[in-house]
């Protein structure tokens, strides 16, 4: 992975220093697949859209924030001083957890757009506790909630959508709904999840497994 530029950006509600890491270039090399959309790649870190500030209880879009500072990878950063205690030193964001995700969700003018990311990430977060786990939990009540606001919001036309859709149906048990949802066109892109959540559809598989777990 070849690091980019960090930022160093300002929390609109306390006005507190953060600092946003980025990646110049990154790759899927050993990274692993969830059907659930979950990827863990050790070459593309997965930097968050929505984030918690690291000084207040502030939530925001990160891109949304203003940029006050910017440093090159290789540029010398001082050590912020957290002897301080000031929200002017700019120390890392809070990475998003369930809390921040549905705080974000309070947002009464939240785009649809916004409203699929957070409630997708909000779905893996939920996944965890199952995830490559030989016993599976049944769903909690705010999972099935946030299940079935996606099925409502999500786009019929767009394979990444329709995709989650059909994951979402499958994750549910409800492999007939699966099986309806996965018709009409896909990009060819997606073929390799396709292919994998056909057959899971067909041997009833309702778990969250890693798709390529033998791929190390
Ligand atoms: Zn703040």
């Amino acid at each position: 992975m070849l690091p980019g530029n960090t930022y160093i950006r300002e929390c609109p509600q306390c006005s507190g220093k953060f600092t946003q890491p980025t990646m110049a270039s990154g790759n899927t090399f050993g990274a692993k697949f969830w059907p659930d959309g979950k990827m863990d790649a050790p070459m593309m870190p997965d930097y968050p859209a929505y984030a918690g500030c690291p000084h207040c209880k502030g939530t925001f879009w990160v891109d949304d924030t203003k940029v006050v500072n910017s440093l090159g990878y290789d540029e010398e950063r001082e050590i912020p001083d957290l002897t301080l205690d000031s929200n002017q030193t700019p120390i890392p964001y809070k990475n998003p957890t369930k809390k921040i995700y549905l705080q974000g969700l309070n947002d009464l003018n939240i785009t649809k757009e916004n409203e699929i990311y957070l409630r997708s990430k909000l779905m893996q977060i939920y996944n965890d506790v199952n995830r490559d786990q030989k016993v599976q939990h049944s769903p909690i009540d705010p999972q099935i909630e946030n299940w079935n606001r996606l099925l409502e919001i999500l786009d019929s036309k767009e394979t990444q959508e329709k995709l989650l859709k059909v994951e979402i149906y499958r994750e549910m048990g409800n492999f007939e709904e699966a099986k309806k949802a996965f018709t009409g066109e896909f990009d060819e892109e997606y073929m390799d999840t396709m292919d994998m959540l056909d057959k899971l559809i067909e041997a009833r598989d309702s778990r969250v497994m890693c798709i390529n777990p033998h791929d190390d």
